[in-house]
């Protein structure tokens, strides 16, 4: 057990270190860089988006462009900081012309997206879109059904606030999308508040396997700070 926030930061440093030179899966080949993540290695919140676009390969961040200065402003309306958040994705690599990630995939990257979740030690994990929220869930009900509720689940070795919202994507598209996501954002300093949900004995789809972008302070290539 790391016992300071500047002990979990400092290994989370050399997590993203290795994970810069990542070779697991075939993603490897066909990526310009890892995008690890990026934000506040000590945050109680952390986001979880699919995977990276074009743009965020380009850059090594993540939530880069439209999408990520929407979730920007969305979390500064709500009196939280993109500085104070971590924002990761639960793939690392693009996968080409923005397909959808593979089940091998998926499985090969989650460790790096369990030992961000153990050095971070967030409170809540928000999960963006479908794809995160039915991987991190183990639920397969789609995001329209089970936005804006939290959630028990335990992510590697911790248990915490699993939320789920819409992809800030899916809220440029349609302006009433973009209302809920700003709705069930306002809920989470409340969610922040209630501290760690207690650790229970989760169902089995619950627990997915032990094995994140885009701060304006962080250096380039993304990681934490
Ligand atoms: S997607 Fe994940 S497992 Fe695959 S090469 Fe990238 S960092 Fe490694």
């Amino acid at each position: 057990m790391l016992d300071t926030a500047e002990q979990r930061r400092q290994r989370l440093v050399e997590v993203f270190q290795d994970a810069r030179t990542c070779s697991r899966c075939d993603l490897s080949r066909s990526r310009t860089q890892v995008v690890f993540g990026a934000g506040n290695a000590d945050a109680d919140l952390m986001f979880v988006g699919e995977a990276p676009g074009a743009e965020e390969d380009r850059q090594g961040l993540p939530f880069v462009g439209r999408s990520g200065a929407l979730l920007s402003s969305m979390l500064e309306e709500v009196g939280l900081s993109r500085d104070g958040v971590f924002i990761a994705n639960t793939l690392k690599c693009r996968p080409p012309a923005n397909r959808d990630p593979t089940a091998t995939e998926t499985e090969t990257c989650r460790p790096w997206l369990h030992d961000q979740i153990r050095l971070i030690e967030p409170i809540v994990v928000a999960t963006l879109g479908n794809f995160a929220t039915r991987l991190l869930s183990g639920d397969p009900t789609g995001i329209t059904k089970v936005r804006g509720v939290p959630q028990v689940r335990t992510l590697g070795s911790r248990t915490v606030w699993l939320f789920p919202l819409f992809h800030p994507a899916a809220a440029l598209r349609a302006t009433g999308t973009a209302d809920l996501l700003r709705q069930d954002l306002a809920a989470l300093p409340a969610l922040l508040e209630r501290g760690l949900p207690a650790p229970t004995a989760a169902p089995a789809a619950a627990r997915t396997g032990d094995g994140a972008h885009g701060a304006g302070t962080s250096p380039r290539g993304g990681g934490p700070t």
